[in-house]
């Protein structure tokens, strides 16, 4: 890939007023950018404190200056760094006196762009620059450090490698066609596939985990009218008011609130009563439940002891991997304890959303099945991320297949080819401008 050419400035720091602003340049022209403002070459690496003057000489701030030779910095190219007073104006008239110098406006996460077409990180570590900046909750921030600093994508590198090692082996195969037969049939190479599934199964285990410290769990809260759905949804977000942040595009019949349990987010979805019904508008609620169920992580059915049994129908709108809890809520009418307890794979609760009685049980079960405690590696993942890897894992199934059953050595030879692209997706090995584009145009200016 080539080196960009221009050289492009943009306010790093945050919009409106703050004790200091940041400045950030990066390209070619950074050095005589830097020994026009500063009136000689600075020091590598060594902040000057200095005064910046506009193009007829006049002062319009001071503060420090600091210059990242290429390729020892962010972008890999040569980076100036100016911080000044948090003033908007002083930064709008220093970025302006940068690009008179010449310098260009940079479009949203393009000195990460650079960072990532300079090989300074791979795709799946410029996309956990992105959500460490926007993480909710502080499991979250500490996945996505380890993501950026390449946790997963040395897992996703080391798959590779294997699945590149079998590919070759069985190619080898094909070209020795009076041995193919024999040689596909070697247990040794379906011992390499199944291990191979085994990493990639762990790794997708943990990639989902990460996606979902990363995106919060999808909480879906279901159950008839009036069983305690919203009365239940404030009482979890009551106890972390500071931080529940009410979400854009909230429809009448799906309330949706972030909420962050002890560092870890949850998006609790308050759908409306889920009922068969003639109701045209009670329909189009009942519809939007069960669209909510369908993308959810978790499902939490609110009900009560009469009701229990038949309500849990409700889960049936669920993606298979999803957890299912369901809280028998109003026990305090029943001057019952609340307790839990697990069956079938689904966990139930007694609680009241009233009282709070058994909330704290909910609130850690909820957190469980966020992440919580998923140990010192867990790394943060996207949802392409976790695609991909199911996508590997197709092609890894049908490998399997085409060596087992039909013996068909050209077909698993491709089914890897196409299981190493899918993987190559991650970390950008294999990218299109479309993806690029997609990724680093949701970044925020000057990152
Ligand atoms: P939704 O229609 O499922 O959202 O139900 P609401 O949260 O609006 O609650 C319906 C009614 O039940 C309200 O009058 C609540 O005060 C009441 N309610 C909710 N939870 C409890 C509970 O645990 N105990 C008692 N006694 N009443 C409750
Ligand atoms: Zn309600």
């Amino acid at each position: 890939m080539s080196a960009a050419t221009d050289t492009i400035a943009a306010i790093a720091s945050a919009p409106g007023a703050a004790g200091v602003g940041v400045l950030r340049v990066s390209g070619p022209r950074v050095p005589a950018i830097a020994q026009a403002l500063l009136g000689r070459a600075p020091r590598p690496r060594h902040a000057h404190f200095a005064s910046f003057h506009d193009a007829q000489g006049e002062p319009i701030d001071h503060g420090l200056l600091l210059h990242f030779p290429a390729p020892a910095s962010y972008t890999g190219e040569h980076v100036l760094e100016l911080q000044g007073h948090g003033s908007p104006v002083l930064l709008d008239a220093l970025l302006r006196r940068i690009c008179e110098l010449g310098a260009r406006l940079a479009r949203p996460g393009e000195f990460t762009e650079r960072a990532f077409l300079n090989g300074k990180l791979d795709l799946a570590q410029a996309e956990a620059v992105a959500d460490l900046i926007a993480a909710r909750s502080q499991a979250g921030a500490r996945a996505a450090l380890r993501s950026m600093d390449g946790v997963f994508s040395r897992r996703v590198d080391a798959l590779l490698q294997s699945l590149i090692t079998l590919r070759v082996h069985i190619e080898a195969a094909i070209d020795f066609p009076e041995e193919e037969i024999d040689f596909l049939a070697d247990p040794a190479i379906a011992q390499q596939l199944e291990s191979l599934r085994t990493q990639l199964a762990e790794l997708l285990r943990e990639a989902q985990r990460g996606l979902r410290l990363n995106d919060g769990l999808r909480v879906a809260i279901v159950g008839r009218p009036n069983a305690g759905k919203s009365s239940l949804l404030n009482a979890l977000a009551g106890s972390d008011r500071a931080i529940v942040t009410a979400i854009a595009g909230t429809t009448r019949d799906v309330l949706r609130e972030s909420v962050a349990l002890d560092g870890i987010a949850l998006e609790l979805a308050d759908t409306a009563g889920l009922r068969d019904t003639d109701d045209e508008v009670e329909r189009e609620g009942v519809r939007r439940a069960h669209g909510e169920l369908a993308r959810a992580d978790a499902a939490l059915l609110v009900t009560d002891a009469d009701h229990a049994e038949a309500d849990l129908a409700l889960f049936d709108a669920l993606p298979a991997g999803a957890a299912r809890v369901v809280l028998v809520n109003k026990i305090d009418l029943a001057h019952a304890a609340p307790h839990a307890e697990t069956r079938d794979g689904i966990h139930w609760l007694w609680a009241s959303a009233k009282t709070g009685a058994g909330l704290a049980a909910l609130r850690d079960h909820l957190k469980q099945l966020a992440g919580a405690g998923s140990g010192e590696g867990a790394f943060s993942a996207r949802r392409r991320h976790v695609l991909a890897l199911e996508t590997v894992r197709e092609h890894l199934a049908r490998t399997a297949h085409a060596l087992a059953t039909i013996r068909a050595g050209e077909l698993a030879a491709e089914e890897l080819r196409q299981a190493q692209h899918a993987l190559g997706e991650i970390t950008g090995a294999y990218t299109s401008d479309d993806l690029l584009g997609a990724i680093f145009g949701s970044f925020c200016i000057g990152k």
